[in-house]
């Protein structure tokens, strides 16, 4: 079967992915190798030297291609190594648009590294598409969407900036790590970019750091490609094995996850101790309708307030989860809580955080896989 014609549990497990030739293992080798035999200089099987290209790295690229929709995967260090691989294909002078409403890591690299550098970023509230509108000039290049946002997760309408960005011959990045590719595909609806940190969904088990950029276009691939062996920011062939691994069952983690969040969220907004909650499954969130048209399902990212808005009653209810344990991340397959005031977006500054959102009482959780009746019970309990 073509693996373009393949539907999505089916790309998980075969797509990009051939049983080893030499053995017939039918799981992809490590290759834990630095360097390859030439039969003479210049003569050899594709492989050269482990930073320029990795067997098990490129089943792993492959694989992400063809889940993304696209035709070119490169795989990088960590998520904000890819992010920085694709802020590096600019020049100094260059302008970016960025969601106001983003990882805080992202944030962090686009200010403290790439300003001082010459690179100027807009991070505007992409809700209203007008927002962008307005700040595009003739050296914008970039728009940087995050979809759903973080931690406020809201919806960013990825179609409506496509088509904005593409009259004007602007680039459109979408960093696709709160959704994964099973259940958003910012490729088909005309992005020329996604962005993954794999350590959250794809890689699904907490247990590695791993990021890679998807594109359809092959001048993008060759650039990252340079950039991706001149600066050497690669993942070894464990990490990739490690992804490998956890991507094949992307699928049913991310479905059993998004129905445990859709209880958990119901469950939340009728609760009288708790004030406000963010999540796109809910007809009371305002990305309700946007999130049916480019998502699958509405995630299993939750964040909310609670009715006593002292970061006391935060930090109180963060300490007394047991099954949601305390910590940053997300996308594994046990629960987290956390706190992005003082977390995850500790880097950015205090205004910053206040306009989207993020105060001090902000929670945001990671809902797993585990049964949704316990989950309950562990919120109900530290509610009480
Ligand atoms: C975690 C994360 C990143 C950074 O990925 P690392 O693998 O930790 O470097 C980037 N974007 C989003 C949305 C993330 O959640």
């Amino acid at each position: 079967m073509k693996e373009d014609k393949m539907k999505f549990g089916t790309k998980v497990i075969h797509a990009g992915i051939e049983p080893d030739p030499t053995t017939g293992a039918i799981m992809t080798p490590i290759y834990q190798t630095s360097t390859f035999i030439q039969e003479a200089p210049g003569v050899h099987k594709g492989y050269e030297y482990a930073r320029t290209q990795n067997p098990t790295r490129t089943v792993l690229e492959n694989n992400l291609a063809h889940l993304e929709n696209g035709k070119y995967g490169i795989c990088f260090a960590s998520g904000l190594s890819a992010s920085d691989a694709i802020i590096k294909t600019l020049s100094a002078g260059d302008e970016v648009i960025s969601s106001n409403d983003l990882y805080g890591g992202s944030y962090r690299l686009f200010t403290k590294q790439y300003e001082k550098f010459g690179l100027k970023f807009h991070f505007v509230d992409m809700n209203d598409p007008q927002n962008v509108v307005e700040k595009i000039n003739g050296s914008t290049k970039l728009i940087w969407i995050e979809t759903p946002t973080n931690p406020m997760l809201n919806i960013v309408d990825i179609e409506a900036l496509v088509n904005i960005a593409k009259a004007k011959n602007i680039l459109v990045c979408v960093d696709n790590t709160f959704a994964s590719p099973y259940l958003q595909n910012p490729l088909d609806w005309g992005a020329d970019l996604v962005c993954h940190s794999a350590t959250k969904y794809l890689g699904g088990h907490s247990d590695v750091i791993l990021g890679a950029v998807i594109t359809k276009d092959k001048e993008l691939a060759d650039e990252l490609h340079f950039i991706q062996n001149a600066s050497g920011a690669i993942p070894g062939p464990n990490d990739c094995w490690l992804v490998l691994r956890g991507i094949k069952t992307l699928h049913l983690r991310v479905e059993r996850s998004c129905q445990n969040a859709q209880k958990i969220a119901e469950y939340l907004e009728a609760h009288p101790k708790v004030n406000q909650v963010n999540y796109p499954g809910l007809k009371s969130h305002r990305g309700y309708e946007l999130a049916k048209k480019q998502m699958r399902f509405p995630g299993a990212m939750i964040s909310f307030t609670l009715k006593d808005d002292s970061i006391e009653a935060a930090k109180k209810f963060l300490s007394d989860t047991k099954l949601f344990s305390l910590a940053e991340s997300l996308g594994g397959v046990e629960s987290l809580v956390e706190h992005p005031a003082t977390m995850t977006h500790g880097s950015i500054p205090l205004e910053e955080r206040l306009k989207t959102g993020v105060t001090d009482s902000l929670i945001r959780m990671s809902v797993g896989v585990e049964d949704v009746e316990d989950l309950i019970a562990d919120l109900e309990d530290a509610l009480r």
